[in-house]
């Protein structure tokens, strides 16, 4: 699905004043195409996914799914949020199923779908187990399939990985990446991490401090084709994160 941001401003009203968290945001999500913005805590990154998924709307600005506005929320999007929200009274099983059996669309045929993906990721195993029993990137890889389960169209990834540790991080993105390409979805991916973001992107957009307005929009050419552990391998990667950090004016 191709989506088209155009002009996103998003102002929050708060007891203490407004909170301008973006401002006149566009950029466009090529249908099949694995896009991450990268920006400084607090710039709207949140804000922008959320609207993206229809949760909120924005103060002004559209956004257009294969050129239609949303009125709610649509199944065709799945968002995977920051903390994986597995809940521990329900078995892995359970879990991942909740989706669909939410929508009450609990079918054999999608049953037969979560298993195979549980397979894929080497949990059938942990299926009856609660989610305790799991390692964090375990836990991750079930928050993914969980988001699969109801066939979403597009992935909306918020920080992701952020609570695994480096090593599990590399192994679970490069995987990540390879099966959201395998299945051809349409993925908007929001990290700090500028690697994260090289090793697995089609396009990166770097959104300014607060409020988040458009800095630069990096397309990956030399990139497309090379897996996300071979690409951190290669001298484009080194200088590709010089510009980006550059952009995104670190201070230390
Ligand atoms: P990021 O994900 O880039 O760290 P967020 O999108 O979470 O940033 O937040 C952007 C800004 O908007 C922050 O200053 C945050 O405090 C503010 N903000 C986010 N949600 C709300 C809200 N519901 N009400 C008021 N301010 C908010
Ligand atoms: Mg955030």
């Amino acid at each position: 699905m191709r989506i088209e941001l155009k002009n996103i401003s998003m102002t929050y009203q708060s007891p203490e004043g407004e909170v301008e968290a973006l401002r006149d945001v566009s950029f466009d999500v090529e249908d099949g195409s694995f896009v991450t913005i990268v920006g400084p805590s607090g710039c709207g990154k949140s804000t922008l996914l959320s609207i993206i998924a229809g949760l909120e709307q924005p103060t002004s600005g559209e956004i257009l799914f294969d050129g239609q506005t949303l009125s709610k929320p649509s199944e065709k999007i799945g968002l995977m949020p920051q903390r994986d929200q597995l809940f521990e009274w329900r078995t892995i099983w359970r879990n991942v199923l909740l989706g669909p059996e939410i929508r009450g669309e609990n079918t054999p045929r999608r049953q037969a779908e979560v298993g195979r993906l549980l397979a894929q990721y080497a949990l059938t195993g942990f299926a009856k187990k609660p989610p305790s029993q799991l390692s964090g990137g375990m836990r991750q890889r079930c928050a993914l399939i969980r988001t699969l389960a109801v066939e979403p169209e597009v992935l909306l990834l918020d920080e992701p990985f952020s609570a695994l540790d480096y090593q599990t991080r590399l192994a679970v993105s490069a995987d990540i990446s390879g099966i959201i390409r395998k299945t051809h979805k349409t993925a908007l991916l929001v990290t700090h991490d500028i690697s994260e973001a090289i090793s697995m992107s089609d396009q990166i957009v770097v959104l300014s401090h607060r409020p988040g307005e458009v800095r630069n929009i990096h397309t990956l050419d030399s990139f497309r084709g090379v897996g996300a552990m071979e690409r951190r391998g290669l001298s484009a990667f080194q200088e590709l994160f010089r510009e980006i950090w550059g952009e995104l004016d670190v201070n230390v």
